[in-house]
């Protein structure tokens, strides 16, 4: 579980692959195909999360976030609450 320190902004990494993630749509590699077969877990589109605890209230900004990011912000709601105000990002 993560935990971000209150005064302070932290970086988080929430992923680190290229494109869509590991295992690529329809790709037969034998890197995506462990996962598949469940012998490696999938790894995440590369995407950056700043968790900024100075104020009374947390934000939170997403770089480059991807369709992972419904498994990603698990990650940070961990540590903060997480209020979304719209669209996060568009395709
Ligand atoms: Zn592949």
């Amino acid at each position: 579980m993560l935990d971000f320190p209150r005064n302070r902004v932290t970086a988080v990494t929430l992923g680190i692959m290229q494109d869509g993630g590991l295992p690529h749509i329809g790709c037969r590699c034998v890197r995506c195909t462990t996962v598949h077969e469940g012998r490696r877990p999938p790894e995440y589109a590369a995407c950056l999360g700043l968790v900024d605890r100075r104020g009374e209230r947390t934000a939170v900004w997403l770089f480059d976030a991807t369709p992972d990011i419904k498994y990603q912000l698990h990650l940070l709601a961990a540590g903060v609450q997480i209020a979304y105000t719209g669209q996060i990002f568009t395709l």
